[in-house]
C-alpha cells in the first residue's frame, strides 16, 4: 500500500527526531512491502522565518491532503528568540492551534507506559509499580471549559470572574466512541472519568458514555470521579487501560500519568478527528537548550510514528514492530542522555541518530 504522510519537522530538536521517525518508517516500509510518501510542510518559526505567518493556508491544505502527518514539534526560547516579540496570533504557538482548529482534532491520545528498563526513572514505589503499566489516556481536545464563555466584570463593588463548562451530546458520543474504538485494540477496558456526583456536565457524559458501551459488548467499564481517579493513578496504575475524559481533567490526569514513566524523550501522542486521519507528535517540545547537539531522544517521535501507523492506517503488524523494537533497543543497554541511569553501569549513552537507526535495524 502507498500512504501519504504530511511532514512537520519544525523548529528546535523537531528537525532531528523526525528525521530518525522517518528513517523507521523507511525501514517498515521495506519490510512490510510498503511506501510511505512524505511532504514536507512548514509550520512554527520556520514558517515565520521563511513566510511571516506560522502556518499558511498552502500548509493546512497540504496536511489536509495528507493521509495523517507527522509532527516534531515547534517554538524556540520563548525569553530569548525574537518569534516571541510577534504578537501572539502571529508566534509559533498559534500555528499549531489552527492547524488543530482547521483539522477539528477533538480527541487526544496520550499512551503512559513503564519500559521494565526505565523502572528507575518512576518516582513510584516498586510495590506500586508492580508487573508495570501500559494505560492510554484519551482527552476530550476541543470542548468543555477552555473552549467555554469567559468573562471577568465588576459585580457590586468587586471583580467577578466565569469561565462556563458546556458539553454536547455530539461531543460526547464522537469522542467516546473513539475511546471504545481505541480499546477494542488494547485490553478492551474503559475507565471513563468525571466529576457526575456536582457537575452536569459531567452527569450528561456518564449518559451518553453508557449509550455508546451498550455498542461494544466486548469492552469492559466503569465510571470513576476525577478525584478517585488522580489518586489511583498513583496507587495503583495498573488497573488502567483506556481512560476517557474531557478536556480540563484530560489536561490535568495526562499530565500526572505521562510523570509516573520517566522522561518526556519517551512520551508519544496523537490528536485525532472523525476520520481516520491523525497528528501524531512526542509530547515534548522543541527543546531549544539541546537542539543541534545531536543528543535529543528520538524514542517519543517514533512511538508517534507506530501510534500513526495504528490507528490512522490499520497497520497494528508494523506498529507492534516499531514498539517491540524500542523495547530490544533498551534491553540491549542503549540510552539518550535523558533517560541514562543515575549510576551509568551496564548501559551505553547514544545519541540522536545511532538510536534511530539502532531501533531501525531491530525492526
Ligand atoms: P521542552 O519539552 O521543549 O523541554 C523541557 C525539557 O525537556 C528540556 O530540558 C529539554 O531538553 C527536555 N527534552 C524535551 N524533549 C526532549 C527529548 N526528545 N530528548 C531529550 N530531552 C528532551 O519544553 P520547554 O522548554 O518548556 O519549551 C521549549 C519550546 O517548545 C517552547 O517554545 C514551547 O512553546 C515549545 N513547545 C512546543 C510543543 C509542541 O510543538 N507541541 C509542546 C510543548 C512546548
Amino acid at each position: 500500500m502507498t500512504y501519504n504522510i504530511g511532514v512537520i519537522k519544525g523548529d528546535g530538536i523537531g528537525p532531528e527526531i523526525v528525521t530518525e521517525a522517518v528513517k523507521v518508517l523507511d525501514a517498515i516500509g521495506a519490510k512490510f512491502g510498503h511506501q510511505f510518501n512524505y511532504t514536507q510542510i512548514l509550520m512554527g518559526g520556520c514558517s515565520i522565518d521563511a513566510t511571516g505567518e506560522p502556518l499558511t493556508d498552502e500548509a493546512i491544505a497540504a496536511a489536509k491532503a495528507s493521509d495523517a502527518v507527522l509532527m516534531g514539534s515547534i517554538g524556540g526560547n520563548t525569553s530569548t528568540s525574537p518569534w516571541y516579540k510577534l504578537p501572539a496570533d502571529k508566534r509559533p504557538e498559534a500555528g499549531l492551534l489552527k492547524l488543530r482548529k482547521s483539522l477539528n482534532l477533538f480527541a487526544n491520545l496520550r499512551p503512559a507506559y513503564l519500559y521494565e528498563e526505565l523502572k528507575e526513572a518512576c518516582p513510584l514505589r516498586d510495590d506500586i509499580i508492580g508487573e508495570g503499566f501500559d494505560m492510554m489516556i484519551m482527552r476530550e481536545l476541543t470542548g468543555g471549559l477552555y473552549f467555554g464563555e469567559r468573562s471577568t466584570k465588576e459585580e457590586n463593588g468587586q471583580l467577578v470572574a466565569r469561565d462556563s463548562l458546556t458539553y454536547s451530546e455530539t461531543e460526547i458520543r464522537r469522542i467516546a466512541k473513539r475511546g471504545f474504538d481505541i480499546a477494542m485494540k488494547r485490553r478492551k477496558k474503559v475507565t471513563s472519568v468525571d466529576k457526575a456526583n456536582v457537575l452536569d456536565s459531567s452527569r450528561l457524559w456518564r449518559k451518553i458514555v453508557e449509550e455508546v458501551a451498550a455498542d461494544y459488548p466486548e469492552v469492559t467499564y466503569e465510571h470513576m470521579l476525577v478525584d478517585n481517579c488522580a489518586m489511583q493513578l498513583v496507587k495503583d496504575p495498573g488497573q488502567f487501560d483506556v481512560i476517557l475524559t474531557e478536556n480540563m481533567f484530560g489536561d490535568i490526569l495526562s499530565d500526572e500519568a505521562s510523570m509516573v514513566t520517566g522522561s518526556i524523550g519517551m512520551l508519544s501522542s496523537a490528536s485525532l478527528n472523525d476520520t481516520k486521519f491523525g497528528l501524531y507528535e512526542p509530547s515534548g517540545g522543541s527543546a531549544p537548550d539541546i537542539a543541534g547537539k545531536g543528543i535529543a531522544n528520538p524514542i517519543a517521535t517514533i512511538l508517534s510514528a507506530a501510534m500513526m501507523l495504528r490507528y490512522s492506517f490499520d497497520l497494528d503488524a508494523e506498529a507492534d514492530a516499531i514498539e517491540a523494537a524500542v523495547k530490544q533497543v533498551l534491553k540491549d543497554g542503549y540510552r539518550t542522555i535523558d533517560i541514562m541511569p543515575r549510576d551509568g553501569s551496564n548501559v551505553k549513552q547514544v545519541g540522536t541518530v545511532d538510536m534511530g537507526t539502532l531501533i531501525a535495524e531491530r525492526l
